[in-house]
């Protein structure tokens, strides 16, 4: 079993360490605002008062932050984990961050005689809970291997993608499809609507068929209900498509509806929607169709 530290006790990140409590790891807590730290005491697990009291004893740290700025503020500098946490000790990125950002601070990691692991995660909320998480790995092998226990308890796929970084690429990449599918399944709704069809009977049979898809299956009836509790904040998803959007363009790939969605992402937060979930996408094929009952 390991000495755990987790850092960012969101939305993701607290399910995540009550799933490792539960797997049997001492697991010891640091989030900004300290309800979140009270949440995992009462799950058993250890809350820290800073960074370095977090990881001063921790053989695995995992990081679960907002965007690439946070990670950078966290491991680094005089109260960081870089400065902390004992050599020879894991680092677990799990937030999902600029793959260039990652490459670089995987760099540093290993100057401070860390083993740096990116792996960012799909599933959301309800996967985080579940345990079954999609776990994108970017690393060394032989460190991947070594704690693939602790993603294990954290997932149900876990795959080694590729040298530092990879695991932030091939997220980039879910977030495209992701946010693409959103879009698709919105105006897919809203069309039927318009038509006095069954949105119930409509999305089950689609479900069944090639259209079928989890946004289908765990967001549509949300979306039909007009429930946009989050989940995935649409602030998070325009991050990501910025993070597609210039990767995209440094490889001089082209992402017509990538980039289509990513305007349309920027444009319902620029409304002040940025703290619904993503599939509030809705709200704007509504507005854009003059069906909005807001
Ligand atoms: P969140 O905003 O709910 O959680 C982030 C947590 O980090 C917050 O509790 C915040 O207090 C804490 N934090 C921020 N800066 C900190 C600092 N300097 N020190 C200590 N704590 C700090 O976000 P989330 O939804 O849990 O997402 C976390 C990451 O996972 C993001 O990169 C996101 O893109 C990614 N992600 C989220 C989901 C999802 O469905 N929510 C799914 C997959 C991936």
């Amino acid at each position: 079993m390991n000495n755990v530290a987790v850092i960012g006790l969101g939305i993701m990140g607290l399910p995540m360490a009550i799933n490792l409590v539960k797997a049997g790891h001492n697991v010891v807590g640091f989030n900004r605002s300290s309800a979140r730290i009270d949440e995992l005491v009462a799950a058993g697990g250890r809350g820290a008062a800073s960074i370095p009291d977090a990881v001063r004893d921790a053989n695995v740290v995992i990081t679960m932050l907002p965007d690439s700025p946070d990670v950078e503020d966290v491991v680094s500098g005089p109260d960081g984990v870089f400065a902390h946490t004992p050599a020879g000790a894991y680092w677990i990125d799990a937030s999902t961050i600029r793959p260039d950002v990652a490459v670089r601070l995987a760099g540093a990691a290993r100057d401070a005689g860390l083993k740096p692991v990116d792996a960012p995660v799909s599933g959301g909320e309800a996967g985080a809970i579940e345990g079954t998480l999609s776990i994108m790995v970017g690393g060394e092998f032989a460190d991947v291997e070594a704690i693939r226990g602790v993603l294990d308890a954290m997932g149900s796929t876990v795959v080694h993608v590729g040298p530092a970084g990879s695991g932030q690429t091939v997220k980039a990449a879910n977030q495209l499809i992701v946010a693409g599918t959103i879009q698709l399944v919105a105006e897919a709704l809203v069309f039927l609507e318009a038509h006095s069809v069954d949105t119930e009977a409509s999305v089950k049979v689609l479900a069944g068929g090639l259209a079928g898809n989890r946004i289908l299956d765990r967001k549509a009836a949300g979306m039909v209900a007009r429930t946009f509790e989050p989940g995935f904040r649409v602030d998070l998803h325009h991050k990501d498509l910025g993070i597609v959007t210039a990767a995209a363009r440094a490889a001089g790939v082209a992402i017509p509806l990538g980039s289509m969605v990513a305007q349309l992402m920027g444009t319902l937060r620029a409304e002040g929607h940025g703290s619904l979930d993503h599939s509030a996408l809705l709200l704007l094929v509504e507005q854009m169709s003059g069906r909005s009952h807001a």
